[in-house]
């Protein structure tokens, strides 16, 4: 059992795996999040993965993740290709990208999609975490129109220390 403490105690090095499937989910979905435990765990290593960052969404992911996080503290972003919108038709390709990426990364802690949320690209993401991998918790955009039937955390961020005036997409 993993004892994670969110209220700035100091632990041990943990490893965080944040799955996005779009260049922007991970930021949208949970970013404050990661933030906030960047600034409290300053020993802690976030593994950023995204599933589907083609041309110009793969620079997006890149500088967003570098944003986000120090490059002593981020491995990745791990960035694949797979088509925006059609990943349920190529899931035993993505599957195959989890078995790869379970066999690189051991982590603590996994930031994914929610299973209930209404984009099929997510909610595949969502199952193949909870099918290949352990101790999730679930991240949502807030335009995507997800029916939550189960949240595992919620998480209150005041206070990140992000300046969130960047640019952003629609
Ligand atoms: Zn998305």
């Amino acid at each position: 059992m993993i004892s994670l403490s969110l209220n700035g105690t100091p632990s041990e090095t943990r490893q965080v795996l944040c799955l996005g499937c779009h260049s922007d989910d991970i930021e949208i979905g949970c970013g404050g999040t990661i933030l906030r435990l960047a600034m409290e765990h300053p020993d802690w290593v976030f593994h950023w993965v995204v599933f589907s960052a083609i041309g110009p969404r793969a620079a997006e992911a890149r500088k967003a993740a570098a944003r986000f996080l120090d490059p002593s503290r981020l491995r990745g972003p791990v960035l694949h290709s797979f088509q925006d919108g059609f990943m349920p038709f190529v899931g035993a390709e993505i599957k195959a990208a989890f078995e790869a990426l379970k066999k690189t990364v051991s982590p603590d802690l996994i930031f994914t999609h929610n299973r209930n949320d209404a984009h099929q690209d997510h909610r595949l993401i969502a199952e193949l975490t909870w099918n290949t991998l352990d101790l999730a918790v679930c991240h949502q955009r807030p335009n995507t129109r997800a029916i939550c039937r189960a949240v595992n955390l919620y998480r209150s961020n005041t206070s990140h220390g992000c300046d969130c005036t960047g640019g952003g997409r629609e």
